[in-house]
């Protein structure tokens, strides 16, 4: 895990994972609009609505699935100026807090169980 210590580079990485938060922000917002749109066609049938709301979701799944997958931001609080940690058996990142609790809950399961 490579750290990232100096300020001016922390911030520039903060600004471009602003814009991709931004991005992925205005990308939900249209899915969610497309989804309205859908259901108020009313020369569309329930069947033909399904089916074009079903490739709306996915669609809307992927991206969501996709940003996850992104070091954009810490899934759990949304930090986006620190460094972040990849755990690779859920696909997602995490702060340094958030990856200690993860941590610590793991351990704990793995005592209970
Ligand atoms: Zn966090």
């Amino acid at each position: 895990m490579h750290s990232v210590e100096n300020i001016r580079l922390k911030k520039i990485r903060y600004n471009l994972r602003t814009v991709l938060r931004l991005a992925f922000d205005e990308k939900l917002k249209s899915f969610n609009e497309e989804i309205s749109k859908v259901q108020g066609i009313e020369s569309l049938d329930y069947l033909e609505k399904e089916v074009a709301l079903r490739k709306i979701f996915k669609r809307k799944e992927d991206l969501i699935i996709r940003k996850q997958r992104s070091p954009i931001n810490c899934v759990v609080c949304g930090e986006r100026m620190e460094d972040l940690f990849y755990i690779s058996s859920n696909a997602s990142w995490r702060c340094i807090l958030c990856y200690r609790d993860w941590i610590s809950e793991s351990v704990h399961e793995k005592i209970i169980s």
